[in-house]
């Protein structure tokens, strides 16, 4: 599943091809995503020149002068830019055409979803999906005295905490037990019981962690981009998750997978606490 490294390489490769560039047009070709692509995109876009791409949470914003794009990759989108496209596939269901190649989105399993947002409506971060997202690891509001703000009075355990995307965006499972490892907390500890101190420990493993993601991506981009649009996300190298059984390389403990909330944990009882 694309996650916000994965969304963040997907809009820096969207960033080098198309800002700037003028919409020649779009084709809806299979409009059943998650909500439908709406009909009047074909009308409002053509002509009109990408001015931002940026992203907020997993949401990528494309930025025109009438109003701005919505795009979310679901569970298996890819939305690539290709200068000599291949004739489009059952799962290729949108397509921004330029004059030199297109911007395609390929999403075989259809949780995706391609929105408009009215300039007249507002500023796109108060549209219904983005107005209620935690702000952004990588912003500076984020820092340990948000994450401990943020905690405060809450009984959930701390990954769920993170998990749930309130306090901060991105945090996936994968990078959630990852971060949790590199800052040394438990992830089945209450997020309320937890000192300043840890937080700032774990700020800063958060950023480590969705930094070398994004920084692999910038290398990975190729096999990312596949033209089968699947089974080309970024293979962290991860100290905990997958490695249950294995050595914790950090203190030599055995990593231990748990399941919360129907998701696999992995941690090390031995420097985790
Ligand atoms: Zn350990």
């Amino acid at each position: 599943m694309p996650e916000l490294p994965e969304v963040e390489t997907v809009r820096r490769g969207l960033e080098t091809t198309i800002l700037g560039r003028r919409v020649r047009d779009v084709a809806i070709r299979a409009p059943a995503l998650r909500w439908p692509i709406p009909a009047d995109i074909g009308r409002l876009l053509p002509g009109r020149d990408i001015a931002s791409i940026r992203r907020r949470g997993k949401y990528l914003l494309l930025g025109m002068e009438p109003g701005t794009l919505i795009v979310h990759l679901g569970m298996s989108g890819n939305h690539v830019f290709r200068h000599d496209p291949p004739p489009p596939g059952r799962h290729d269901h949108f397509d921004i055409v330029f004059d030199h190649g297109i911007a395609r989105l390929n999403d075989p399993r259809r949780f995706g979803a391609v929105l408009w947002h009215a300039r007249e409506l507002g500023p796109v971060e108060q549209h219904p999906l983005l107005a209620g997202l935690g702000i952004e690891p990588f912003s500076e509001a984020f820092d340990g005295r948000h994450l401990h703000r943020a905690s405060r009075g809450r009984m959930a355990s701390v990954k769920q905490f993170l998990l749930a995307g309130a306090a901060v965006v991105g945090v996936g499972n994968i990078y959630a037990s990852e971060s949790l490892h590199r800052a040394g907390i438990r992830p089945t500890r209450a997020a309320g019981a937890i000192g300043l101190h840890r937080y700032e420990l774990l700020a800063e493993a958060i950023r480590a962690t969705l930094g070398e993601a994004i920084e692999m991506g910038g290398t990975t981009l190729r096999d990312f981009a596949g033209p089968d649009g699947v089974g080309g996300y970024f293979q962290l190298a991860c100290r905990v998750y997958g490695r249950e059984g294995l050595a914790c390389g950090r203190c030599g403990g055995t990593v231990r997978r748990i399941v919360q909330q129907q998701r696999a944990t992995y941690f090390c009882p031995g420097c985790q606490r």
